[in-house]
């Protein structure tokens, strides 16, 4: 199938109105939102899903950007119903699952994409804002040129997934609730993270250790 084939695939008129309700739940239209809905129709399409299904797909996002919002929009994936899991790696991706086989698909934007985008843009002189007139120009850039697509299993397990809690133990410090088998054992006693690393408030991102201070 050609990537041009493909690309009809998203109807325009979805591609709007999907734009407009991302833009509702994001708060601003951005680029994020142009490449994250354009990501999560494509998910769709490989997926063969007619509509995406309630809690029965688990996203899992690899960056806290725009991008992540609009796939949120589109999927009806949230955090709070562990539909959505945030790796924040920092990468423009996502990875999109089914619940009862773990097989899925990751998606990536390609690198250098969006500034291809911006220069048909600038050279239309189409403002980014204009959700009418640019919607156009981001679908008609092929999807597989677009993004990387490579299959994904990944097997979640009854602490990840929609649901009632499998576990609930108290920390043995301070004595907080512990859902869902995020606490570790030592020494025999259950201990929430933040306590076995002595933390008592979050601490930043992960990767924001490692830039030079
Ligand atoms: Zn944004
Ligand atoms: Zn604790």
């Amino acid at each position: 199938m050609s990537a041009t084939h493909i690309t009809r695939m998203i109807d325009l008129a979805t591609y709007v109105s999907r734009l407009r309700e991302a833009e509702a739940f994001h708060g601003h239209l951005c680029a994020g939102m142009y490449t994250g809905v354009k990501m999560a129709l494509y998910a769709q399409t490989l997926l063969s899903l007619p509509a995406y299904p309630d809690r029965d797909l688990i996203v899992v996002a690899e960056i806290d950007r725009c991008l992540t919002d609009a796939v949120m929009s589109v999927t009806g994936c949230r955090v709070g119903r562990r539909t959505m899991k945030i790796r924040d790696w920092g990468r423009f991706a996502a990875s999109f699952v089914r619940l009862p086989d773990g097989q899925g698909v990751r998606l990536a934007q390609r690198d250098g994409t969006y500034s291809q985008i911006a220069a048909r843009l600038t050279a239309a002189g189409i403002d980014l804002h204009d959700r009418d007139q640019a919607a156009p120009v981001f679908l008609a850039f092929p999807l597989e040129e677009h993004f990387a697509v490579r299959p994904v299993t990944i097997a979640f397990g009854p602490d990840d997934i929609p649901g009632k809690p499998k576990s609930k133990v108290n920390c043995a410090s301070c004595g907080e609730t512990v859902m869902d088998g995020r606490h570790l054992m030592i020494d025999g006693r259950p201990l929430c993270r933040p306590c076995h690393l002595g933390m008592d408030a979050p601490g930043p991102s992960e990767g924001s250790f490692n830039r030079p201070i």
